[in-house]
């Protein structure tokens, strides 16, 4: 018998061992199993059992101990694991390793008490508004004929109600539900409305628990000892003994994608798992990603709309402010500062959205007009006044701000707005308003977010400030108006997708404004106010901004009209990275591409970051399979190639960022 071992070794390999000598344990596929490797010893996975090996018999190894009479891993999670390593191509040890919470795969397993069986008073549920009642009814009629769900709701449409019902008919069946959030910073808000609801069967997985909690929670998970998991995209390996139901809350969210090793996305892993079980799941947003509308206009997923907030309060009001006639001072022009004065008199709460943080997002010369850039990046350096330094936000080099160029020593000045000082714009302006700014540099640890939310919403801190971290999913019941500080920044971005995340935010936060009493207002300032799609969000909203906006893939075929595959490498030596891309795109034009167009190699849109040059080749087709088969090939070369050490690569499978 052959035991053939998932390590995590960046080696795309299953190794073989012996069964241990003195094993009494009958082997089993997802054990843990202690293996020597070279000098070493590892911890790794039974992932196959067979009978046959390639290593002469010479070479192979006895393992030295099985762990788990029974398999750690369940075989439903062991099959997820095989397809997320098979799709992404990235090696099953690796994928092993991002499926395990650490403390299980260093051979330690926590004693788990069984669940407490004390009677919880749950607050019962919201009886459904008419909308929401259609909309539950044909949820379930979707599910039961198999049909993956997407849940189109403006937000406060009461979506979370539905989740809240839809977990609830689960758990009288005695099934368990699995529902993925995009960040920790929605993450307690929603926990709570979970617990309120079902007590503590619900349990949720995020980054502030330690090692031992997330290894409790899998375990519990996989005992049938909580109901219901909330958790991040690394939640979604999770094993279940009864999984019921899948829940993706804002589905569109960027953050389900991880962007480093393994970069999967914990959407599309929900909805392979949610097939392989044969279960329902259920993708919710205000703002769907433009793949899942095409799924859904494709007829692949069924679509429900919730047009309606259940607290019957219009959606707010957007007004364009021109910044080619309204001249800013400070990045805020005289219109917007009135409009922040006569809602701070009401005693009402203002948000303003900036995605920048620091003083200014750099400073140029007056002589010759040099921005100053990072050494080390293709990056203008940041100015953060609060320690008068300039510092780079890929790779974090900094040094103090001298105020005269590096190039030729004239004096150099700021260019343009941060968060940081839009902040001391607004003191200046409202000397007596309390200002709550939130952004990396004002948070950085999970008590001072709480903190600074806490004053967001209590309404302590009058004028919130901020940026992404700000926007999503809090609900602020005082705040009455929003202003997009800079609305060019994000419309007009280099990436194909620079426009449908603009639109994204734009509405998600818009719609924190006049959640409950007022309408709100919103201000969105431009200097291309005439722009049709920035109309077409602002007149008739997110969906028929996607009917349009989504036009201008179809041509260039970019997703959701195609697929891709981005094949990334980075070296000290510039001609090492492309030496290597090169070789690749000649051994992918000697396979048979068929339909895949094989784009490169072009040096990255950050050419270089962190000291390394960065070049890329990108693969697209129509046709996921033909892609993928493609893929198989072309990484079967790339590892069969003579390595050249001095380049690193790695595949990024649907990438969604192209820097
Ligand atoms: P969404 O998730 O779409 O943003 P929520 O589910 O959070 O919407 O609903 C918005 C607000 O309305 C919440 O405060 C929620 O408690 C409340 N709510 C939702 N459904 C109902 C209902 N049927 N009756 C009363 N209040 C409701
Ligand atoms: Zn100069
Ligand atoms: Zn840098």
């Amino acid at each position: 018998m052959i035991l053939k071992v998932a390590l995590n070794v960046p080696i795309d390999n299953l190794f073989d061992y012996k069964i241990p000598s003195n094993n009494s344990i009958q082997p089993k596929q997802g054990q843990r199993i202690r293996v020597p490797f070279g000098k070493q010893e590892k911890i790794g996975f039974i992932h196959g059992i067979g009978s046959q090996t390639k290593v002469p018999a010479s070479k192979l190894k006895p393992a030295l101990k099985i762990i788990d009479d029974e398999p750690l891993v369940n075989n439903e999670l062991l099959d997820l694991i095989s397809w997320v390593a098979n799709y992404y191509h990235y090696p099953i040890g690796e994928v092993y390793a991002t499926a395990v919470p650490l403390y299980l795969r260093q051979e330690k397993t926590p004693k788990i008490d069984a669940m407490p069986t004390e009677s919880f008073q749950c607050e019962s549920h919201k009886k459904l508004t008419e909308e929401q009642e259609q909309g539950f009814k044909k949820l379930l009629s979707f599910f039961n004929q198999r049909q993956i769900v997407l849940l189109d709701g403006v937000t406060g449409s009461g979506k979370t109600e539905l989740y809240l019902q839809l977990v609830d008919r689960n758990l009288k069946k005695n099934q368990q539900v699995l529902l993925l959030v995009p960040e920790i910073g929605l993450t307690p808000q929603i926990f709570e409305r979970f617990q309120k609801r079902f007590g503590n069967t619900v349990s949720v997985v995020h980054s502030g628990n330690t090692n031992k909690q997330r290894a409790e929670i899998w375990l519990k998970a996989k005992q049938g000892d909580v109901c219901v998991v909330i958790g991040t995209r690394s939640a979604v390996f999770t094993p279940f003994k009864n999984l019921g139901m899948i829940i993706v809350d804002e589905e569109h969210d960027p953050s389900f994608k991880q962007q480093s090793g393994l970069c999967y996305s914990g959407r599309n892993v929900a909805i392979i798992r949610a097939k392989q079980n044969k279960i329902p799941i259920l993708l919710g947003s205000a703002t769907p990603s433009f793949e899942s509308l095409m799924n859904a206009k494709k007829g692949k997923y069924k679509k429900i709309t919730l047009k309606q907030r259940v607290f019957a309060t219009p959606l707010p009001q957007t007004n364009i402010i021109d910044l080619r006639v309204h001249s800013q001072e400070q990045g805020l022009t005289k219109f917007l500062l009135k409009a922040i004065k006569k809602h701070i008199e009401n005693d009402n709460q203002v948000l303003l959205y900036l995605n920048r943080r620091g003083f200014s997002p750099a400073t140029v010369c007056s002589g010759c007009g040099y921005i100053e850039e990072c050494p080390r990046c293709d990056t203008s350096m940041v100015l953060h006044k609060r320690n008068n330094r300039l510092v780079c936000h890929h790779c974090n080099h900094n040094k103090p701000w001298e105020k005269i160029c590096t190039e030729c020593g004239s004096p150099s000045s700021p260019l343009g707005e941060g968060t940081e000082q839009i902040e001391l714009a607004l003191k200046n302006e409202f000397p007596r308003t309390s200002i709550v700014r939130m952004d990396r540099d004002t948070v950085n640890s999970k008590k001072q977010r709480t903190r600074l939310l806490d004053q967001a919403k209590s309404g302590t801190g009058q004028i919130l400030l901020g940026t992404q971290m700000l926007t999503k999913g809090h609900d602020f019941p005082n705040l009455s108006m929003v202003a997009i500080v800079n609305a060019d920044q994000g419309m007009f971005g280099s990436d194909f997708r620079s426009s449908e995340r603009f639109a994204q935010t734009f509405v998600q936060v818009s719609g924190r404004a006049g959640r409950r009493k007022t309408v709100g207002e919103v201000f969105l300032q431009t200097y291309n106010p005439k722009n049709p799609l920035l109309n077409k969000i602002i007149s008739q909203g997110y969906n028929a901004f996607f009917s349009e906006a989504v036009l201008d893939r179809k041509v260039p075929q970019w997703p959701p009209y195609s697929h891709l595959a981005l094949l990334h490498a980075q070296s000290t030596q510039k001609n090492s990275v492309f030496d290597f891309l090169n070789t690749v795109r000649k051994k992918g034009d000697a396979i048979n591409l068929g339909n895949t167009m094989l784009l490169g190699p072009v040096p990255s849109p950050i050419e270089k970051k962190a000291g390394k040059f960065r070049g890329q080749l990108l693969l697209l087709n129509t046709n996921r399979k033909e892609l993928h088969r493609v893929l198989d090939k072309l990484c079967w070369t790339i590892k069969n190639t003579k390595k050249t050490s001095k380049v690193k690569w790695s595949l990024d499978v649907d990438p969604i960022d192209l820097s």
